[in-house]
């Protein structure tokens, strides 16, 4: 089991596998002392001079979903489980009660395994849930577009209801960089998210598609003036919220070119996106801070 975790954990979760190979090294050496290879630093059996205890405590601090502090409330409980089971195995072996120490000796490699696996499973999951996102804007990442552009399109098979996607990309960006900073205009890039989180319907798919640029999807999309009317809501609002820092306002406008999909039958991601962008480009050449759509045409 040592050996599997040692060569099978991924380099990509180095914070684990330092805990891991601490675990590991702990566990070692109360095996050294039960062997009567060393002796012992009893402070080292207790919960909560352990450097993973260190570890919950800060990721609970830190983690916002339930869920997720859930796990980790589990994982706290294993850990002093094993601890106590720790101090009992010295404690048999000081007192040479060996009946008791074989039977605590198997309790401890089982809450030990169990352990270690859940706290590699909980990592693991959190390290999905976070390539998932994009760090800056806590918006969909990329890597999850074609997959969920696959599924609503399927439901807009079956369903026979239109949908959407739309291509955002914000005005002048670039001189926002050049006037006020790098920093606002990461600034600008979350206003901007927050504001198209916040108009959006729960239904629709978010993403930072690029820099600058986001793409929306939007399922079941009756016709061509309702996805105008939802865009434009969009586009005013961006218009109307100026980032407000240190006293300044900052405003900013976004051009959004979108292609309303009613096929029947599966129509290729990059087409999509690639019309969407066509879209949005005549947008900026017509002035900016507008909203074109079309219908998908393949
Ligand atoms: P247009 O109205 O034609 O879209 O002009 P623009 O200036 O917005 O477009 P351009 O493509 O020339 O510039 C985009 C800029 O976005 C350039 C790049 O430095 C900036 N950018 C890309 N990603 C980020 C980011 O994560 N943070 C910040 N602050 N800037 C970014
Ligand atoms: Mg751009
Ligand atoms: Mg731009």
């Amino acid at each position: 089991m040592d050996e599997f975790l040692e060569t099978n954990i991924d380099y990509k979760l180095l914070e684990i596998k330092e805990l891991v190979d601490y675990h590991l090294e702990w566990k070692e050496h109360i095996l050294d002392f039960l062997i009567d290879k060393i002796d012992i630093n009893e402070s080292m059996l207790l919960a909560e001079n352990c450097e993973t205890t260190k570890w919950i405590k800060n990721r609970l601090k830190k983690e916002k979903s339930n869920s997720s502090k859930e796990k980790l409330e589990k994982i706290n409980e294993l850990h002093i489980k094993l601890h106590k089971s720790a101090e009992k195995l010295v404690k048999f072996k000081k007192e040479d009660k060996l009946f008791q120490l074989v039977y605590e000796y198997n309790n401890f490699i089982k809450i030990s395994l169990i352990f270690i696996t859940s706290l590699i499973a909980y990592v693991s999951s959190e390290e999905i849930k976070s390539l998932q996102k994009d760090p800056l804007t806590n918006l969909l990442s990329r890597r999850l577009l074609k997959e969920i552009f696959l599924n609503v399109m399927d439901l807009s098979i079956l369903s026979g209801e239109p949908f959407a996607v739309a291509f955002i990309d914000i005005d002048d960006f670039k001189k926002i960089n050049d006037k006020y900073g790098h920093l606002i205009g990461d600034e600008v890039l979350k206003t901007l998210a927050k504001i198209l989180k916040k108009e959006l319907r729960s239904s629709d798919y978010v993403f930072r598609y690029g820099g600058e640029e986001f793409l929306i999807i939007l399922p079941s999309i009756k016709d061509l003036p309702t996805l105008i009317e939802i865009l434009e809501k969009i586009r005013k609002k961006v218009e109307q919220t100026p980032l407000e820092i240190n006293g300044n306002k900052i405003k900013f406008t976004i051009s959004i070119g979108a292609v309303l999909i009613k096929e029947n039958k599966r129509v290729p991601l990059e087409k999509v996106v690639e019309e969407a962008d066509k879209l949005m480009y005549k947008a900026k050449k017509s002035g900016k801070n507008k909203v074109v759509v079309d219908l998908f045409k393949m």
